[in-house]
C-alpha cells in the first residue's frame, strides 16, 4: 500500500481526517466507492471565443492588473489576457492579499469558470478553480463533482483518483467469465475509471451505468462470500437421519389429489436434507394457495414414520384447527396419533395434564399448535421435525424457543411473502430456500372487480344469485380504530344488514370473540352450502375452505396490498371459478384506487409486491432497510426485477466458494474491502 500512502502525502492531517469522514471509512473500497454526485463538462480553449459564452471553460491567462473595489460593496477585478484578448475575473468580498497570492501580477495561470460577455468584454465571476498551467489537461471533458467537505475541494478528490488510477496495478479479475461477460460488465479497474473519470460521451452514457452495476455487484459479492465462509465455519448441527418408508406412498394416495411436479421437487429437496444427517434449516416459499400444507404434511410424516415426533406451529387458532382437521382426514386410515395444542384446546386440569403427558412420553406423534406450544410445560419426547407456517407472523426469538424443545429438530419455515433468497440467507439463519412457483393444475385466475360502495344493492343481488346455486361467500370488513379501541361497528352493521336479507345463511366472526365460538361458526361455514361468513381479518392468513368461491372485501382501500392479496387467496382454491369483489368507499383517493388496480390486474404475489414498491416509490419492500443489516453503498439497480443483483451476487458467491481455485480469486476482492488505505 506504499503508493497509496504517498498519494495522501500532500494533505494535512486535518484534511486526511476530512477525507476519512467524507468517504465514510478507511478501506480502499471506501475510497473507490466514493462516487461523484454529478459531472460537469469543461472545454479547454487557448482563445476567448464567443461560442464558449455561458459554458464552463478552462483558459491559460496572464495576470496583468489588480483593481480593488472603488467603493463599498463594489467588486474586485483582476485583469488578464488570454492569447492577446482581455478577460476580467470578478470577485465579490475578496481580500487583496489573498488574491495577490493566488493570482500574482505577471504570472500565467489556469483559470476555470463560466465564461460571460458584457459590454465591457469577456469576464468570469468567481472562477471555480485557479491552478498551475500543467493542470489544464484535467479541465477538459467530464469533470466529477464530489461532496468534498470542509478544507477540501472536489478537484482534490479528482486528483487522488487520477493518481490512483495511474500508479496502481490493476486488480486481477475475480468474477467468473460467465457473470462478467453475460452482463457486459467492464473489469473492476476499468469500472472504477468509468465511474470517476469517463472520457467520452459513449463512456458517460453507455458504459458508466454498466460500471456502476458491476461495482454494486462486487460489494454484494464480497458480503456474501464473507457470510458464506462464516456460515461454513459454524459447525453444522448433527441431526437424526430419516429414511424413506413404504407407507408414504399410501399417505400420498390418500391426499385426494396428485402432487404437482413442483411440490414433488420441493419434497425431494426436503427429503435430501432429512437424510443428510445434518439439521435442515429450510425456507419454503410459495404464493397463497400454492399447496404448502401438503408438502409440510409429507415432510412431517417422514419424521413420524421414522419414529420421531413432528410439530407444526401456526399463528392463529382457526388455522391450527383447520390443519388439525386436514391432517386428521389425510391420516384417517392410519394409526398415527395427532393432537391439537392451542390456548383454547389445552384447557385446564386433567385434560391439560394428559395432553402434555402424551406429548412428553411420545404417545402423540404429531402435534399442531399455536403459541401455546412455546410454553415451558410443553415437552416432547423426541421432536424430529418442526414446521412453522406463515412465518412472517413470528419473531426469530419465538422460533429459537421452539427449536430448543429438542436437540436439533429439522426445521421448515413456510411463508407466502416473496422474500429474495439473498435476504433469507443474510437475515434469518435459514440456510436453504425452496420455492413452490406453480399452483395446482386447473386453478383459474380469480376474477377481481372493483365496485363502488354506493352500488351495494347490485352486489346483494349478485350474492343472492350465487347463494341460490349453493355458493359460499366470505365478506370481510376492516376494523376501524377509534382512539385506542378497535371498532367493530362497520362489520357488525354489515352483518345485520346481510342477516336481514339472507336470514339463517350467515355467521359473523371477529378477533374479539371467544375462540371456541369463533371456531364453531367457522366450522359451520366450512360444512354448509349457501352461506356467508362475515369476518374481520381473523381469516386473513392460511384459511382453506376450497369450495368458497366469492370474496367480498368491504372498504378495500383501507387494506394494504399484501393483506388484500392474502385475503383474495382464500378463494380460488379449487377448479371452480372464483370472484373477488373489492368494494371501495366513494371518497377513496386516487392513490388508494391505484393500489386496488394492482390487485385487480395481478394474481402473482411477487408482481404485487413489486408494484407496491413502485407505488410507494422506492419503499422498503422486504424490510431490508429496517432490518439494519447489510448497508450497501450503491443501490441495487435490479431491485425491481425478479432476480435482483443481490440475488445474483449471493448465487455467484456460492459458486465461487465451491471450488478451491475460484476461492483464491476472491482474495483480491477481500483485500479491496478489508485493507486500510490510511
Ligand atoms: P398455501 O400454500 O396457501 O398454504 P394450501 O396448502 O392451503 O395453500 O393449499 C391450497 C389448496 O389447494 C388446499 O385446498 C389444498 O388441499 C389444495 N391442493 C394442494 N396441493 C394440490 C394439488 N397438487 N392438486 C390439487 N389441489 C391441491
Ligand atoms: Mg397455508
Amino acid at each position: 500500500m506504499g503508493k497509496d500512502i504517498e498519494l495522501l502525502s500532500n494533505f494535512s492531517a486535518y484534511q486526511k481526517g476530512q477525507i476519512k469522514k467524507q468517504i465514510g471509512g478507511t478501506k480502499l473500497a471506501d475510497l473507490f466507492y466514493f462516487l461523484p454526485n454529478s459531472f460537469d463538462q469543461w472545454i479547454f480553449s487557448s482563445q476567448l471565443l464567443s461560442s464558449f459564452v455561458s459554458k464552463k471553460v478552462s483558459l491559460i491567462a496572464t495576470i496583468e492588473d489588480h483593481v480593488p473595489p472603488t467603493y463599498h460593496r463594489s467588486f474586485y477585478a483582476v485583469k488578464c489576457s488570454v492569447a492577446g484578448a482581455s478577460l476580467t475575473l470578478i470577485y465579490f468580498r475578496a481580500y487583496r492579499a489573498t488574491l495577490l497570492k493566488k493570482l500574482p501580477l505577471g504570472s500565467t495561470k489556469l483559470i476555470c469558470g463560466t465564461l460571460e460577455k458584457t459590454d465591457f468584454g469577456y469576464q468570469i465571476i468567481h472562477p471555480v478553480y485557479v491552478g498551475p498551467t500543467f493542470e489544464q489537461k484535467y479541465w477538459n471533458g467530464y469533470l466529477p463533482n464530489y461532496s468534498a467537505g470542509k478544507g477540501l475541494s472536489s478537484f482534490s478528490f479528482y486528483k487522488i483518483f487520477s493518481q490512483l488510477l495511474k500508479n496502481r496495478t490493476p486488480f486481477a479479475e475475480w468474477l467468473p467469465d460467465k457473470v462478467h461477460q453475460k452482463n457486459n460488465w467492464p473489469s473492476f479497474w476499468e469500472s472504477i475509471r468509468l465511474v470517476h473519470q469517463p472520457r467520452t460521451n459513449v463512456e458517460f452514457t453507455g458504459l458508466m451505468p454498466l460500471a456502476k452495476e458491476r461495482l454494486a455487484f462486487d460489494e454484494r459479492l464480497f458480503f456474501y462470500t464473507s457470510l458464506f465462509k462464516q456460515r461454513s465455519q459454524e459447525q453444522k448441527k448433527v441431526a437424526s437421519v430419516f429414511q424413506p418408508l413404504e407407507q408414504e406412498n399410501l399417505l400420498k394416495k390418500n391426499l385426494g389429489f396428485t402432487l404437482t411436479s413442483c411440490q414433488e421437487s420441493v419434497l425431494h429437496e426436503i427429503f435430501q436434507d432429512l437424510g443428510s444427517g445434518f439439521q435442515m434449516k429450510r425456507l419454503l416459499q410459495g404464493d397463497v394457495g400454492s399447496g404448502k400444507t401438503a408438502v409440510a404434511f409429507l415432510a412431517l410424516m417422514r419424521a413420524v414414520l421414522n419414529g420421531y415426533q413432528g410439530a407444526i406451529f401456526v399463528p392463529t387458532e382457526i388455522l391450527a384447527r383447520q390443519h388439525f382437521q386436514t391432517f386428521s382426514q389425510w391420516l384417517a386410515p392410519f394409526s398415527i396419533s395427532t393432537d391439537l395444542l392451542t390456548a383454547a384446546s389445552l384447557g385446564q386440569g386433567k385434560l391439560r395434564r394428559e395432553k402434555l403427558e402424551d406429548l412428553a412420553t411420545g404417545k402423540t406423534n404429531l402435534v399442531i399448535g399455536t403459541h401455546a406450544l412455546i410454553e415451558k410445560a410443553v415437552q416432547f419426547k423426541n421432536l424430529g421435525m418442526l414446521v412453522i407456517d406463515e412465518q412472517h407472523r413470528f419473531g426469530v426469538e419465538q422460533r429459537l424457543k421452539l427449536a430448543k424443545k429438542s436437540q436439533s429438530p429439522h426445521l421448515l419455515v413456510m411463508t407466502a411473502t416473496p422474500i429474495p433468497r439473498s435476504l433469507v440467507w443474510a437475515n434469518s439463519g435459514l440456510v436453504s430456500v425452496s420455492r413452490l412457483n406453480q399452483k395446482p393444475v386447473g386453478r383459474k385466475p380469480i376474477d377481481t372487480r372493483l365496485i363502488c360502495l354506493h352500488k351495494i344493492e347490485s352486489v346483494y343481488q349478485g350474492l343472492a344469485r350465487a347463494l341460490e346455486k349453493g355458493g359460499k361467500i366470505f365478506w370481510v370488513c376492516p376494523l376501524i380504530q377509534t382512539s385506542d379501541k378497535l371498532d367493530l361497528g362497520a362489520a357488525e352493521s354489515r352483518y345485520h344488514a346481510l342477516a336481514s336479507r339472507f336470514p339463517n345463511r350467515i355467521s359473523f366472526v371477529h378477533g374479539q370473540m371467544d375462540p371456541d365460538a369463533r371456531s364453531e361458526r367457522f366450522e359451520r361455514f366450512r360444512k354448509e352450502k349457501s352461506h356467508i361468513l362475515v369476518a374481520t381479518t381473523v381469516i386473513e392468513v392460511g384459511c382453506d375452505v376450497p369450495d368458497a368461491t366469492i370474496m367480498v372485501i368491504e372498504n378495500a382501500e383501507r387494506f394494504g396490498l399484501a393483506q388484500l392479496h392474502q385475503l383474495r387467496g382464500r378463494v380460488g382454491r379449487s377448479d371452480q371459478a372464483a370472484f373477488c369483489l373489492l368494494l371501495y368507499g366513494e371518497k377513496t383517493s386516487p392513490d388508494a384506487l391505484k393500489k386496488l388496480y394492482v390487485i385487480r390486474d395481478h394474481q402473482d404475489g411477487l408482481k404485487i409486491a413489486q408494484s407496491d414498491l413502485k407505488i410507494r416509490g422506492g419503499g422498503d419492500l422486504f424490510g431490508i432497510k429496517q432490518s439494519g443489516f447489510a448497508h450497501f453503498k450503491l443501490e441495487d439497480p435490479w431491485e425491481h426485477r425478479e432476480t435482483t443483483l443481490t440475488d445474483l451476487a449471493a448465487d455467484t458467491a456460492e459458486e465461487l466458494l465451491r471450488s478451491e481455485q475460484n476461492k483464491i480469486k476472491t482474495k483480491t476482492l477481500e483485500e479491496l474491502f478489508r485493507l486500510s488505505f490510511f
